[in-house]
């Protein structure tokens, strides 16, 4: 009922209040998380909740299938934000065993909108296709595909510009990937981060080499 939402909410409220008066007023003031979280919109992956995180310690967007889109301007604005104001250093893109959206990427059905938002996912299968092949088990094969989207919206972030360009101004954050089982609770660490090493080098399309080109293409006319 939504009344007991309001009702644990005051209770919510006065309890930290009495732990601690000046509670309010401090994070009303500041806030400044260290982590961004990129996860799913899954209910059962609450950020603060799983990682024991209070409010003001993390910044959260969540989407589902947890997806890296480079013209999503809601994450690009979050991305922004985090990185250039509120000065995270440690990024986590999060899945989950039994996603929904990885499921319904792969059913075969139609169901509407999402599976444009969800084709990164059959993306990301294509280019496994023998290694997922090889896993007998639906499930299985599901969840190997979930922790390998993972690991490309980790590549996929860590090339947007806001990123890039966070590591050559010397800006030392990472990016993680994790996922989360629902069966046991815990989260595991992919080892498919992204750190300042991965920085991309753009020597070969320098402006001299970009202008010329251009020259010739006018002259062409
Ligand atoms: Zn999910």
């Amino acid at each position: 009922m939504l009344k007991d939402l309001l009702a644990h909410n005051r209770n919510w409220a006065a309890e930290r209040e009495a732990e601690d008066p000046d509670y309010f007023k401090r994070l009303s003031q500041l806030q400044k998380p260290e982590y961004l979280w990129i996860g799913c919109s899954d209910s059962r992956v609450p950020a603060n909740v799983i990682t024991g995180l209070e409010p003001g310690e993390v910044f959260v967007h969540r989407n589902v299938a947890n997806l890296i889109h480079r013209g999503d301007l809601n994450l690009l604005s979050v991305l922004e934000f985090a990185v250039e104001s509120l000065g995270v250093q440690h990024i986590i893109v999060c899945g989950h065993h039994g996603c929904g959206g990885v499921r319904a990427a792969m059913d075969g059905d139609r169901h509407g909108i999402i599976d444009h938002w969800l084709q990164p996912i059959r993306d990301v299968a294509e280019h496994n296709i023998h290694s997922l092949e090889h896993l007998a088990d639906q499930t299985e094969r599901l969840d190997s595909l979930c922790e390998l989207s993972i690991a490309a919206q980790v590549e996929s972030l860590a090339r947007t510009p806001i990123i890039q360009s966070a590591w050559r101004r010397g800006n030392r954050l990472k990016i993680h990937g994790w996922v989360y089982s629902l069966n046991d609770g815990l989260l595991h660490d992919l080892g498919c981060g992204r750190s300042s090493i991965h920085r991309e080098k753009h020597r070969r399309f320098g402006t001299h080499q970009l202008k010329s080109h251009s020259h010739q293409h006018h002259s062409a006319h």
